[in-house]
């Protein structure tokens, strides 16, 4: 896909995501890795009202060369791709469903979402919590950069989720599945539900790979 095309992507899954309230007023962030560099979605920007031509081009150092300025939570996106070569594309959203389950103080700060349906555990995985930093905070950066080599998504504590994917495609499709299941989470607390067994998650990601 060409970076016309890619920025018309961004700007067509912002919109679904925004018309959708999986994000809402100017927060979440969309990233795309080029041949050469990133295109990003741009600091106070609605994700539902992007302009293709306005997006924010970063080179290959990470430096802003093209259209308006790059989100306040780039380092977070930085963070996740220096230890994931093999992904292509970060959402980033203060979705309500996985907002609520990282406010939980019973959360398993290792796995934050049990393993409820079979395609959360193809698309996300193990969710890890990344504890509460202020917004802004650099400090965030290396705590998201230890735990992206082995998880393609984690969860910023009273924030929201990171997903990363090969593709932007992709990584939205994580995101959604991330959403819903954290909304069958909440749903099903205290209802004591079953969730996968170890031997249902490694045949899983024997045939389909880890997310
Ligand atoms: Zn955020």
């Amino acid at each position: 896909m060409n970076e016309n095309a890619q920025r018309e992507q961004i700007c067509i899954l912002g919109k679904s995501l925004f018309d959708r309230g999986l994000t809402m007023g100017a927060s979440g962030n969309i990233s795309v890795r080029l041949d050469s560099g990133w295109l990003m979605t741009p600091t106070n920007a609605c994700l539902g009202r992007l302009d293709p031509a306005r997006l924010t081009r970063l080179n290959a150092e990470g430096h802003h060369i093209a259209g308006d300025a790059p989100t306040k939570e780039q380092f977070l996106h930085a963070a996740m791709y220096a230890e994931r070569p093999q992904s292509g594309a970060i959402v980033h959203l203060h979705s309500t469903h996985s907002v609520a389950v990282s406010c939980l103080p019973d959360t398993d700060p290792h796995n934050c979402i049990p393993p409820l349906t079979a395609y959360y555990v193809m698309r996300v995985g193990k969710l890890p919590l990344v504890p509460y930093y202020e917004p802004g905070d650099p400090a965030v950066g290396d705590a998201v950069r230890g735990l992206a080599g082995q998880h393609t998504a984690v969860l910023l504590a009273n924030h929201g989720p990171i997903v990363a994917g090969k593709n932007l495609a992709a990584a939205v499709f994580a995101t959604e599945e991330l959403e819903e299941t954290a909304k069958l989470h909440l749903l099903l607390r205290g209802h004591n539900p079953r969730v996968l067994t170890e031997a249902q998650i490694a045949s899983l990601h024997e045939t389909f790979g880890r997310p």
